[in-house]
């Protein structure tokens, strides 16, 4: 019988630690523009990081975002996507096509109280807001309509969107890249919006929904977007689900030190290819600029997996030249 008991705990802790086990990585571009080497670098440690584990990798197009969505693009990230050797596993995740889901998570978070509707207008907020605020964030929340009940949504006249209450709270994680990372809602934000008033859900809660409902278990982007997790992990905890591991890796910028833009040259992927630049080419490059290479020379996605580590990437962001993208045959 004692035996019995044991032999059974094992196979628990087997099968337990074989589920924690089962990576899912992602790639979530967003089709509001054409996809450039800033993007590629980052898929290609998102593709190489879960497939170096023999875990899998999911696609979702984010285009949640419609206005800003640009004709076209969905097609080109396909192109981009396979032009660097990249694949995916399942059905690709479509976020206009899952307003449902976000409608039920929203509903999730009227039923505990976590959300209020506010009417205030991004000037309303810069006009009552002090404190300073980063470049990316806005002004903090001042909390105007925190004192509105779920209830009052209902005798509104005027638009709302709905927003998260953070209650000044802490949050710290572990980014397998960056290491601890310790922020205040208050410092990036403070109550955030998860509905706009446009009736859309916002970028923070259709990303949980969707990581959640692809199973994602590790999340690899752009170490622009830490201001994020902090809101999506209360997120994660109001819904009741498993929060994946992150991993934010630093951003390709122009020489002079900003994020690639228009006045750094065409960068864009669909650019590179027209201007006779080889993936091969392109990723070898990138993978240099991770400290896989002593040279940054052609190289396939998939022979890239022996040598991939996170470790050896810099932690700074990788200044993408003139000079390097014509050393990878780009024709100016
Ligand atoms: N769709 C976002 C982007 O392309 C990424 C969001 C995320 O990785 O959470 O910038
Ligand atoms: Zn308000």
């Amino acid at each position: 019988m004692l035996y019995a008991i044991a032999w059974r705990q094992v196979f628990v802790d087997k099968s337990a630690k074989a589920m924690q086990q089962r990576i899912v990585g992602r790639l979530a571009p967003s089709p509001t523009g054409a996809q450039h080497v800033g993007n590629a670098r980052t898929y290609m440690i998102a593709w190489l990081s879960a497939r170096s584990q023999n875990g899998q990798i999911v696609l979702r197009i984010e285009d949640i975002d419609s206005p800003r969505v640009k004709l076209g693009a969905v097609e080109q990230i396909y192109e981009d996507l396979r032009w660097l050797g990249l694949d995916w596993d399942g059905e690709v995740l479509v976020q206009t096509r899952r307003l449902f889901a976000y409608e039920a998570a929203l509903n999730k978070l009227k039923e505990q109280n976590l959300v209020y509707p506010c009417t205030c207008t991004r000037s309303d907020i810069e006009r009552a807001a002090s404190a300073p605020h980063g470049e990316h964030e806005g002004p903090t929340y001042p909390g105007t309509c925190t004192f509105r009940t779920i209830q009052e949504a209902e005798s509104l006249t005027i638009p709302y969107a709905w927003r998260f209450r953070t209650e000044g709270r802490h949050c710290e994680f572990s980014d397998r890249f960056h290491g601890k990372v310790a922020l205040n809602l208050a410092d990036i934000g403070g109550d955030f919006v998860v509905w706009k008033s446009a009736g859309t859900p916002a970028y923070q809660l259709a990303v949980v929904v969707d990581d959640a409902a692809q199973g994602v278990t590790e999340i690899v982007r752009g170490d622009d977007l830490i201001p994020s997790t902090p809101r999506q992990l209360l997120l994660y905890e109001a819904l009741t689900w498993s929060p994946p591991s992150f991993v934010h890796v630093p951003l390709v910028v122009g020489p002079d030190g900003r994020r690639l833009a228009k006045r750094h040259g065409d960068t864009r992927l669909c650019a590179l290819r027209d201007r006779g630049v080889r993936a091969e080419a392109l990723l070898g490059l990138l993978a240099h600029s991770c400290g896989w290479l002593d040279r940054p020379e052609p190289v396939r996605l998939r022979d890239l997996l022996p040598v991939f580590q996170l470790d050896t990437i810099p932690k700074h962001p990788f200044v993408l030249t003139a000079a390097a993208l014509e050393a990878i045959g780009y024709n100016v």
